[in-house]
């Protein structure tokens, strides 16, 4: 690069630039590292990715990220007796779709609707029950009453968990984690 950089400010050249590791949280995937520049000028002390570098580096890292994170929960799932087969006839998709999300052509709706249905499974078989209401309202009770059984199994393991703690600390299975859930494929 042949012009110097410029302050956006003063338009001072008397910049310089140093490198700062930013990790950002992609779910079910180790967060997307991204190693930024910070400018800062030695005339005004403004500081900042004068050249907007940033951005570009942090689409590549989370891109990245999210690609692993799909081969992860497609992967997760299939550890829970899910296969994609099942995946893409409850949710009526074309047969093969998983293959190529997890060969990496997996469009932004597609990593939501992986997401969604790796937090909670049996929306695959409300799907596959046409999303009937009365069914789906039943799976929702079935999930929780699991829920509950474990968080009950956790308390009995470890003692009183429960007390002074928000449920949240005690009912979230970490990325990856299997969710004790039981499939019927059809
Ligand atoms: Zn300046």
């Amino acid at each position: 690069m042949t012009s110097a950089m410029t302050c956006p400010a003063c338009g001072s050249t008397e910049v310089s630039s140093s490198a700062s590791i930013q990790e950002i949280a992609v779910p079910f995937s180790e967060p997307a590292v991204v190693d930024e520049v910070v400018d800062v000028c030695r005339v005004c002390g403004t500081e900042g990715d004068f050249l907007d570098r940033n951005q570009a580096r942090v689409e590549v890292a989370v891109d990245a990220a999210t690609r692993e994170s799909v081969r992860r929960m497609i992967d997760g799932l299939g550890n829970q007796g899910i296969t994609m087969a099942y995946f893409e006839r409850a949710m009526r998709l074309p047969q093969r779709t998983l293959a190529r999300w997890k060969g990496g052509e997996c469009s932004s709706p597609g990593v939501a609707l992986l997401r969604l249905v790796s937090t909670y499974p049996w929306l695959l078989e409300v799907a596959d029950d046409s999303f009937d209401a009365i069914a789906a309202q039943q799976k929702v009770v079935e999930a929780a009453s699991r829920v509950l059984r474990g968080m009950v199994r956790r308390q009995e393991a470890y003692g009183p968990v429960l007390a002074g703690q928000p449920v949240s600390t005690v009912s979230q299975p970490s990325a990856g984690q299997p969710i004790s859930a039981t499939f019927v494929q059809r």
